[in-house]
């Protein structure tokens, strides 16, 4: 069959491919779309941001049946069917990925299912149902994304073991869970299947939970965890699992000096993700990877290969969908000639747990290594109205300025709805905004947007709902 020639292939349909594939459509390009799962959409449509999220939904209402009972309203026990919030949550990614399958029709991005392969650095062989095809292609971009790591020790192939992608997929409620691992994943799942009824327990080898996160900002989540997980252990280490009939035991080094063993009915193993860039052809190309099998770039995403091009996951960072997606933008724009770089981008990130903790730009640990002035000033929500009738005052907004410029260099918030809240603090960084221009921007009441307005009032030493005197630079 002759090869199919096109002027960009994008090879894996997550976030950062498709919309790497869209936007060169958009901008005019033939491009073609390849991806080995018959879903488009990638590991956060189908295994990660969409069903996680879906999940933490769903499994919010029953905590909030209990709590509503202080406000005088009580419910009966919920009744679970695993089964239908299985059915409820694949509804979704249903609906999503015929959604990216539509656009990319709409577009004329033609979208090929099978797994690709570089042949060389023009050609892509791409192994379909019906065959073989090969591709030749001017520009390449890949966007094959990263897969949960498992090591050796933990790797028994006992269902029972599982990833985050088998968590999902809520085959039962263990009546004893194990999560191996702290970071936002560990905890966010946790957090579900405590929901759900498991008595969930998390080891986390470091000395605290969701790396990345100021401590402050971390604080309230160890709250809520210690709460509803039977346990939340740091500075533990699983040594080992091993298969015990129904049963995972999982030998546990808590630094005492004696090993410990337990039995857990199923164990997640959250201890990062490793680059998919096994089996790709790459030693066909021009390409290098790191020391950890991420794929090298420069600024403009390119690899070390002029015809190819990287994004998202496989390409290292932060390993998050809108970080793919943002790339996706800069990729593409280099690749139609336009000045476009990875300079100075903030990526904000979120973790879904309850309370939600968010961040953007500068943090206070990365403040203090690199020993950079600031000041940082925190409006707690217990003075906020709007946290009140939440019912959730375990809210902090936080903000890191320049004491010079008084420019806004980070926006750290936890508390209900944090998430969404971000977005106004990370807008605020990209636009160099100050103290000044959030404290002066009205508004909306009674909102938890206005503890953006009011941690900036504070650093005038005005804040209405919050007595503070003006601080020393700290
Ligand atoms: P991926 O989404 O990994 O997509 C890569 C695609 O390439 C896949 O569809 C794969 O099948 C395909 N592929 C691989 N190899 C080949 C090949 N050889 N040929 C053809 N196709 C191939 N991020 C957030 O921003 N917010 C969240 O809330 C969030 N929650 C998460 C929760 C969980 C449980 C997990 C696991 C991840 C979560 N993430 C979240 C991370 C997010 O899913 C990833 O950062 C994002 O999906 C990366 O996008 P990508 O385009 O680089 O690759």
């Amino acid at each position: 069959m002759d090869p199919i020639k096109t002027e960009l292939v994008v090879v894996g349909a997550g976030p950062g491919g498709y919309a790497a594939a869209f936007y060169a459509a958009d901008l005019g390009k033939k491009v073609i779309l390849v991806e080995q799962d018959k879903r488009l959409g990638g590991v956060c449509l189908n295994r990660g941001c969409i069903p996680s999220k879906a999940l933490l939904h769903a499994t919010e209402l029953i905590a909030e049946t209990h709590d509503s009972a202080a406000r005088g309203i009580t419910f009966a026990p919920p009744q679970l069917d695993v089964a239908k919030l299985r059915v409820w949550k694949e509804a979704i990614l249903t609906k999503l990925g015929q959604g990216i399958a539509g656009l990319a029709q709409r577009r004329g991005v033609q979208v090929m299912h099978g797994r690709g392969y570089f042949e060389d650095s023009r050609t892509l062989r791409v192994e379909t149902e019906a065959g073989q095809q090969f591709v030749q292609f001017e520009k390449a971009i890949i966007a094959v994304g990263s897969k949960p790591a498992l090591p050796k020790a933990f790797d028994l192939g006992n269902p029972r073991i599982m990833t985050s992608t088998e968590a999902l997929e809520i085959e039962d409620v263990p009546a004893e869970l194990l999560v191996i691992g702290a970071g936002y994943i560990g905890m966010e799942l946790g957090t579900v299947y405590a929901r759900l009824g498991s008595r969930v327990t998390v080891v986390e080898a470091l000395d605290s939970i969701l790396t990345g996160a100021d401590a402050d900002l971390a604080r309230p989540v160890v709250k809520f965890a210690e709460k509803a997980f039977k346990q939340l252990r740091v500075k533990t280490k699983v040594a080992k699992l091993a298969t015990a009939g129904k049963q995972i035991k999982a030998v546990i080094d808590d630094g005492s000096g004696a090993l410990k063993e337990e039995l857990y009915d199923r164990v997640l193993v959250s201890v990062g993700r490793v680059p998919n860039a096994a089996d790709l052809g790459l030693e066909n190309t021009k390409v290098e990877r790191d020391d950890k099998g991420f794929i090298k770039v420069n600024p403009r995403l390119e690899t070390t290969d002029p015809a190819i091009i990287a994004i998202g996951d496989i390409a290292g960072g932060v390993l998050l969908a809108h970080k793919a997606h943002k790339e996706a933008r800069v990729a593409v724009e280099a690749i139609c000639g336009e000045s476009s770089v990875w300079e100075n981008i903030i990526v904000p990130a979120v973790v879904f747990t309850d309370p939600e903790v968010a961040w953007a730009g500068l943090t206070e640990a990365e403040a203090a290594a690199q020993g950079r002035k600031v000041e940082i000033v925190r409006f707690p929500w217990g003075a906020s109205g709007r946290a009140l009738t939440f019912d959730r005052i375990d809210g902090l907004t936080k903000l890191i300025i320049d004491p010079e410029t008084e420019r806004i260099l980070g926006v750290g918030i936890v508390g209900h709805g944090a998430g969404e809240l971000i977005a106004e603090g990370t807008l605020a960084i990209e636009m160099g905004a100050t103290a000044r221009d959030l404290a002066e921007t009205v508004h909306p009441h009674p909102t938890l947007s206005e503890t953006l307005m009011e941690a900036a009032e504070m650093f005038f030493g005005h804040a209405t709902h919050a007595y503070v005197r003006k601080r020393c630079v700290e």
